[in-house]
């Protein structure tokens, strides 16, 4: 007979070589959207759909449950706090969830979101929502099929959220949310009452290569390891890894939108600086990843607003961009940049949207995505509730699908019940900046010197190292002192705009 200790070795064993396997296919999705030619799509499909399969096979094989059958009760008696114990506790949360779904509908889903990758693509380049309809009919069937395996729950939408969220439910979500929009809105509408911000210098032409250029020396100064990272150009900028030390990001760079690829470079880094934090002590196990999709947003939000758009970081680097464009940015003062890239103005694209009015983008999908799983709502009429509900909430409506309900790529790669993770990850971002701040009183005055180390390195020691051992509400709490609420990020909102449009 085995020993638990030599159990808890195998198992460890097991689980480094689902990693790899979830590792493998990461780098051919991390391919798939920076080179792959448009021709090798219908053979990666079926490479992503064979190493689903193979992942989901060996993750609830037989000797994967006996071995857990042994380690949950061995678990219990460990420090609750300790890695072996969170190991155990997430991978059994975890296999009771895999094993109700059949092999055969892992590797049905990942072939049809790899195609449907593709057809969104091109839907999306041909202003041609049809194009991609019948993938997209396809996958929210195979959502609605995915949520069934998980009967009885409280909500259609809960065993999608849970993926991306682990222990958050839908009437959680829906709570924080009716909290926050009247207090969004308010602050919206008030803002609209003052005169405007000019922003016009954004839309001049701004070099690509001095773009990156600015953005690398930016991300760099953050404490982003390049030893054990890259950037790359994609349609969609994202953050991939294969284990702690391969964290790599991309970026998209128009030369007409300034700011753009800037922002969602720390943005991006803000994710891939939390992958490449977490604790040595876990590689290559489950849990040395991200806590959840919110936690992981609270990061890369953190370095890309609460930093990023503040009078402090610009103060350190306004006179190096004016540097580097001159003829742009050389008869502007600091004062009105700063306005500038923090003016409040309802858009269609979400990426693009301030931090006032981005939440509201997610609060539309949120909705969209719960009447599509209940089935109150055909893809078919997805355009139209789009577009209606565009109008309801930010008053305008989008001149073409491109602009509207194509130009985001979860639904595509079958994320749904991704979007909320983007708002509570604004709300956690601003939790956290409280609590820096109360650890941290001169904070600020470091980003004016362009010092970020001890900002980094509370994260590292308060979130980062941690990886997934704790379910994403425990450890906000544990961080901050509370779990999700949203009025830090009201707070915070309220003191930048209010002092920006001089309200
Ligand atoms: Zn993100």
């Amino acid at each position: 007979m085995p020993t638990i200790e030599e159990k808890l070795a195998a198992f460890k064993e097991r689980m480094r070589e689902v990693q790899a396997l979830q590792q493998a296919a990461a780098l051919l999705g991390w391919d798939q959207q920076t080179y792959m030619p448009p021709g090798g799509a219908e053979e990666r499909g079926f490479q992503l759909a064979t190493l689903a399969r193979l992942t989901h096979e060996r993750y609830t094989s037989a000797e994967v449950g006996a071995l857990l059958e042994d380690l949950v009760p061995y678990a219990q008696q460990l420090d609750p706090d300790s890695d072996d114990a969170c190991l155990i506790r997430a991978v059994a949360r975890e296999y009771r969830k895999a094993t109700r779904v059949p092999t055969e509908k892992v590797a049905e889903f990942a072939q049809v979101t790899a195609m449907a990758q593709e057809s969104w693509a091109k839907a999306r380049a041909t202003n041609d929502f049809a194009t991609f309809r019948p993938d997209l009919e396809r996958i929210v069937e195979l959502r609605r099929t995915y949520a069934g395996y998980f009967a009885p729950y409280d909500h259609v939408y809960d065993p999608l959220l849970d993926d991306f969220e682990p222990g958050l439910k839908t009437a959680e979500v829906r709570a924080i949310f009716d909290a926050l929009r009247p207090q969004q809105v308010e602050l919206i509408q008030t803002i609209a009452q003052r005169p405007q911000v000019d922003n016009s210098f954004l839309r001049l032409r701004y070099a690509e290569k001095k773009q990156w250029q600015f953005g690398v020396e930016v991300i760099t100064r953050f404490g982003y390891d390049w030893q054990r990272g890259r950037q790359d150009k994609s349609v969609h900028p994202f953050t991939t890894n294969f284990g702690r030390g391969d964290v790599r990001i991309t970026t998209r760079i128009d030369p007409r939108q300034g700011a753009s690829a800037l922002f969602s470079t720390m943005h991006e880094a803000g994710h891939a600086m939390y992958e490449q934090g977490i604790g040595e002590n876990l590689t290559g196990l489950p849990i040395a990843g991200g806590a959840s999709m919110a936690v992981h947003e609270s990061q890369s939000r953190l370095w890309e607003n609460l930093v990023g758009r503040s009078y402090p970081f610009w103060k350190f680097f306004f006179p190096r961009l004016q540097q580097l464009f001159p003829r742009q940015l050389g008869n502007l003062t600091l004062d009105q940049f700063y306005r500038g890239i923090n003016r409040v103005q309802p858009s269609l694209i979400r990426v693009e949207a301030d931090e006032a009015t981005y939440n509201l983008h997610i609060m539309l999908r949120l909705e969209l995505e719960i009447a599509l799983m209940e089935g109150s709502l055909a893809v078919k009429d997805l355009p139209e509730a789009w577009n209606s509900r565009m109008r309801d909430y930010l008053g305008l409506t989008p001149p073409n699908d491109t602009l509207g309900v194509l130009q985001d790529v979860h639904w595509s790669g079958g994320m749904i019940g991704y979007f909320p993770t983007y708002a509570l990850g604004n709300l956690i971002s601003a939790q956290l900046w409280e609590a820096l701040l109360r650890d941290l009183p001169n904070l600020e005055e470091q980003i004016e010197r362009g010092e970020f180390a001890d900002l980094l390195g509370w994260l590292r020691e308060k979130v980062h190292r941690h990886g997934a051992k704790y379910e994403p509400q425990v450890l906000v709490k544990r961080v901050t002192g509370s779990t999700i609420d949203p009025q830090a990020y009201v707070r915070y909102l309220n003191k930048k705009y209010r002092a920006i449009y001089e309200v």
